[in-house]
């Protein structure tokens, strides 16, 4: 009977290991340090095997017959990456947990182009003397929200023929003058209502509807952000119903601010009343106060041209007269995460001058990738953005794709049949903007819905789909057509298990 410190005599040494020639080879490709570093965690943990009396002789010897493969297996935990690709399936388009908006092939173009070398962020190329960076964006921004630039077929001043996908015109009459809009970047749109409540409310009263208190997913609450921001949170009315005069009673001197909330992810129906955005803007210019208006989504693209009526544009809120409103980059708009301020020249110009303005910045590379995302709604090259291509891809389409995946995955241990469905646009849009869609219904005869799920996240490229009513459903909206042959391949190798 060996001994502990038999045992441990048995253990080689770090250069013994490194001399192994399977391990030799990983040196070779990894590197000396890193390859030593797992042996030592290797040896590390036999060690404590050891003490704690898990293994004998024999056992030992056979682990020490494999110690390679233990080396190896601890060199990919270590130096495999953490955030890697996935194939989304669940048909949610703008999926927060999933990283949003995955961004357009231009966008990765420029981030490349730009962001290996060095650019003119902050330098001005005719004058030789330092620039701003949001003048990048800020001129395309001008474009898309103008009244001329903002692809309105009906308030185009030159009759050309509308675009189908031309952006809403809410049939607000035109505001003359119209008011110059500008637009900021920070980092989020968490980070935009931050910078826009401390800028024009900080110590001051602002008016919010109690339906509006939302929470969006990730623990961003209104009267928390509220809170940070400096100003001071004045609630009216009440869950379901919020009348104008609400509004009108709790104006007084400390008021700064009159603040509308996309509810996001949630909808109240039934006994409900909520101010229309247009009576808020006369209130507000009424008693001379700004009315933000915190969109989240902030659709850049006529979602009515996709069948979805409820979701206020951008430049629906800013026709309405909404003086700043803020939304996210990664989401309906489809770009790199960011959060925008487009409002009133002063205003912005204002927040621009805030140096928390400095604190919530956004980098080179987000840039890039922005301005790239707003050259295509420039060009109205809406396919060019996967989010709104994803959203335009008619049923028709999907459901060939799911016809020819199901046809190859033949009759192993998987059963697939189609089904109608919906998908979702999420990213805090209306919970009732869905669209039709067909989906993949599998079911297994070995394995529960839930390990089938977890068996595809285990792929080589995790698959992530839906499990509903014992099913595993797959959408393929939010899959890429390119992305259809190795699902086909996973789903056959797991029909094959
Ligand atoms: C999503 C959302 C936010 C937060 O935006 P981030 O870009 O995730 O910081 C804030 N307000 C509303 C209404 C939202 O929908």
């Amino acid at each position: 009977m060996k001994t502990q410190s038999d045992l441990y005599r048995e253990l080689p040494g770090v250069d013994e290991l490194l001399r192994d020639p399977d391990i030799a080879g990983l040196v070779a490709r990894e590197g000396q340090a890193v390859v030593a570093d797992a042996c030592r965690s290797v040896l590390g943990h036999l060690r404590d095997e050891i003490s704690a009396d898990r293994v004998d002789a024999e056992s030992l010897s056979v682990v020490l017959s494999r110690v390679h493969a233990a080396v190896k297996d601890e060199l990919n935990r270590v130096m495999g990456y953490s955030l890697r690709s996935v194939i989304n399936a669940t048909g949610v388009i703008l999926h927060t947990n999933l990283g949003r908006a995955p961004l357009a092939e231009k966008a990765l173009e420029r981030i490349r182009e730009t962001a290996g070398t060095y650019s003119n962020l902050e330098f001005d190329l005719p004058s030789g003397e330092r620039g701003k960076r949001d003048v990048h964006v800020d001129r395309l921004f001008r474009q898309l929200l103008s009244a001329e630039g903002g692809h309105s077929a009906g308030r185009a001043r030159t009759p050309v023929a509308p675009h189908p996908n031309d952006l809403r015109d809410t049939g607000v009459p035109a505001r003359t003058p119209e008011p110059s809009i500008s637009t900021i970047v920070v980092n989020n749109n968490a980070a935009a209502v931050l910078l826009a409540l401390n800028t024009l409310a900080e110590g001051h009263e602002v008016i919010v509807s109690r339906g509006e208190l939302v929470e969006i997913g990730g623990s961003f609450r209104i009267p928390d952000v509220m809170a940070k921001s400096g100003a001071i949170l004045r609630e009216v009315g009440t869950t379901n119903r919020t009348r104008l005069s609400d509004f009108e009673h709790a104006i007084n001197e400390r008021t700064r601010l009159l603040l509308r909330v996309h509810r996001s992810n949630f909808e109240i129906s039934g006994f409900t009343e909520q101010s229309s955005i247009t009576e808020l803007v006369a209130l507000a210019e009424k008693h001379k106060l700004p009315l933000m208006e915190d969109l989240g989504s902030g659709a850049l693209f006529d979602l009515r041209s996709v069948g979805i009526n409820d979701e206020p544009g951008v430049l629906d809120s800013l026709r309405s007269g909404v003086h700043v409103v803020t939304y996210s980059g990664d989401k309906l708009l489809g770009g790199p995460q960011a959060g925008m301020i487009s409002g009133r020249e002063g205003l912005v110009q204002k927040m621009r001058k805030n140096s928390l303005f400095r604190a919530l910045r956004v980098d080179k590379l987000t840039y890039a990738a922005l301005e790239a995302t707003l050259l295509a709604y420039v060009k109205r090259d809406y396919d060019a953005v996967p989010a709104l291509r994803m959203m335009q891809l008619p049923k028709s389409e999907i459901t060939n794709r799911c016809e020819a995946l199901v046809s190859q995955i033949g009759s192993g241990d998987l059963r697939a049949e189609l089904l109608d469905g919906e998908s979702l646009i999420g990213g805090g849009s209306a919970p009732s903007a869905v669209l039709p869609t067909t989906l993949i219904a599998l079911t297994s005869r070995h394995l529960g819905a839930s390990e089938l799920a977890a068996r595809l996240r285990a792929l080589d490229t995790p698959v992530i789909a839906r499990v509903e009513e014992g099913r595993v459903l797959l959408d393929l909206r939010t899959v890429f057509p390119e992305q259809d042959k190795v699902l086909r391949h996973s789903l056959v190798q797991i029909a094959a298990e």
